[in-house]
């Protein structure tokens, strides 16, 4: 296994491209932004800032790659052509894990083990899915027949997140061009590197130039340039809710182009006192709250504990959380590294302030400088957290949970489905019938039984409310990037 010296050795010994991919090539730009890592506090690249033009350069490219090659490919060759990729991805895979954990902090041997070749597996999935995907021919009269086939869309703008960099690209680009259609994506500004490199990687595959093009920038300006772009006809988007909502604006203001959201939550995990093993669930307890830095948009950020053993299960879960090794994300044995930026940092470190005024803190709540970088703050705790309070309602995005006590089965359903979010849930409890009846009421995409944040590539992810709307992964996903198309053929009977 590599050590920490060996990942920093690699890491010291590369080199970084931050100018964007467009048609096929490396393109400079009149300004750029440094690329600070939170890693080493320092600049790692200075990046393109696409402008209108970059966009309308790389819109052009996408729709003549969509016209005149990609979508015009046998599926066996656009099958062929995603499968290398997803080889190319393991091929390149201590420096794709790089470019995330220098980007962003995750932890090295989370971007090795789970980042990475999720990201691969997730692309194969969609290659598969090419030629096993058919239409349909419903019942006609006499002398009719309809073809229902699924077509692409067109060209598509992809805008994602900072938490799982390359994952999210490929949460979109798996299911939008496994159907045939081209993309422009645009990586968030703190961790454009890896679907910079991924787009280099996409051309030694064989996608013709222009089927992915990579624009980076900031989000007024980049993001709001494809959301507003009479020429891209579907939007996918992962982020914030507040961005979510200009994303449905840009549509409106310009060609009405559909739009699919995945973006914030607050899930609540429900424990009740009839679990049959309460260390396991708190075990889960602090994973669903504390891995990826609690940078996952489904993290289980409000737990919901049964008066009786809440007390108990806050001890339980505080043990948890001084197992987490916080530190420099390439030592192989740190499980929690720094929050991606100063600015998520502050804002983490406010929502800490706000709660230790009108919460109990029970574990944690310092932010720490490690190796010059002040972007580390403590696994933290608040128990007693009153229900109006911000920390039981806000997305924090960071390491902080806020554990709520209830007394009746309904008082603890009201509670969760109290929120503007319903992404995730999950509920911990020995009697079948319970456990049936709240994941019935509860108000998420996805609600966990007896386990966290249930995931799995065939299965969809997504969520209702303000959590946005569509379903990420599975087949499900197509949906998204395909029309239903009808030839109604009359002939003589
Ligand atoms: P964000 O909304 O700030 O940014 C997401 C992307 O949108 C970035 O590429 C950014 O540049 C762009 N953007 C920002 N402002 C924009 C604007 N005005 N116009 C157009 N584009 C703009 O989110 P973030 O801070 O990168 O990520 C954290 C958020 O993402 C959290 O709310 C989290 O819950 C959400 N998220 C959701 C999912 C999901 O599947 N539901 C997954 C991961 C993250």
């Amino acid at each position: 296994m590599k050590t920490r010296e060996d990942w920093e050795k690699s890491a010291s010994a590369m080199t970084f491209d931050g100018r964007a991919v467009i048609n096929g090539v490396r393109v400079t730009t009149e300004n750029t932004s440094a690329d600070i890592s939170p890693v080493t506090a320092k600049s790692l690249a200075e990046v393109s800032e696409c402008g209108q033009r970059e966009v309308d350069q790389a819109v052009a490219s996408s729709r003549a790659a969509f016209d005149n090659s990609w979508s015009r490919m046998s599926p066996g060759s656009r099958k062929s052509a995603l499968h290398k990729l997803s080889e190319l991805i393991l091929s390149n895979a201590d420096e794709l894990a790089l470019l995330d954990v220098l980007d962003m902090g995750k932890p090295i041997s989370d971007a090795t083990t789970i980042d990475i070749p999720g990201s691969a597996a997730i692309l194969n999935f969609y290659a598969e899915a090419i030629d096993k995907v058919s239409g349909e021919i419903p019942v006609t009269d006499p002398g009719n027949v309809a073809l229902v086939r699924r077509v692409p869309l067109g060209v598509v703008g992809a805008v994602v997140p900072w938490n799982y960099p390359l994952e999210m690209a490929i949460w979109k680009l798996g299911p939008a061009l496994a159907a045939g259609n081209t993309v422009v994506l645009k990586p968030a500004e703190q961790s454009p590197l890896s679907s910079l490199r991924l787009a280099e990687l996409a051309l030694e595959a064989g996608l013709p130039e222009g089927t992915l093009n990579v624009v980076t920038g900031q989000g007024e300006t980049t993001g709001a340039a494809i959301g507003l772009h009479n020429d891209i006809d579907v939007l996918t988007f992962t982020g914030s809710t507040q961005v979510g909502k200009y994303f449905m604006k840009y549509s409106g203001n310009s060609n009405m182009k559909q739009v699919w959201l995945e973006c914030g939550g607050k899930s609540p995990n429900l424990v009740f006192a009839d679990t049959t093993n309460l260390e396991e669930a708190a075990e889960f307890a602090a994973r669903a709250i504390f891995f990826n830095q609690g940078e996952v948009c489904s993290a289980n950020s409000r737990l919901l504990v049964e008066k009786s053993v809440a007390e108990k299960f806050t001890e339980l879960v505080v043990n948890q959380a001084k197992k987490i090794k916080l530190g420099n994300p390439l030592d192989p044995e740190t499980t929690m590294g720094p929050l991606v930026d100063r600015n998520q940092t502050g804002r983490v470190a406010d929502f800490i302030a706000s709660g230790s005024d009108s919460a109990q803190l029970a574990h944690g709540g310092s932010r720490l400088t490690i190796d010059g970088s002040d972007c580390y703050i403590e696994p933290t705790i608040f128990k007693n957290v009153p229900l109006q309070s911000s920390i039981a309602s806000d997305e924090i995005f960071g390491p902080v949970l806020s554990i709520i006590s209830f007394e009746t089965e309904a008082e603890a359903i009201s509670i969760a489905n109290n929120s503007i979010y319903g992404l995730a849930a999950s509920v911990w409890t020995s009697n079948l019938s319970r456990a049936h009846r709240v994941s019935d009421a509860l108000h998420a995409g996805t609600v966990s039984v007896n386990t966290v944040d249930a995931l799995g590539m065939n299965i969809p992810f997504g969520g209702f409310k303000q959590s946005g709307f569509g379903r990420d992964l599975s087949l499900h996903a197509l949906d998204k990037f395909t029309g239903l198309k009808t030839t109604w053929i009359r002939y003589e009977n």
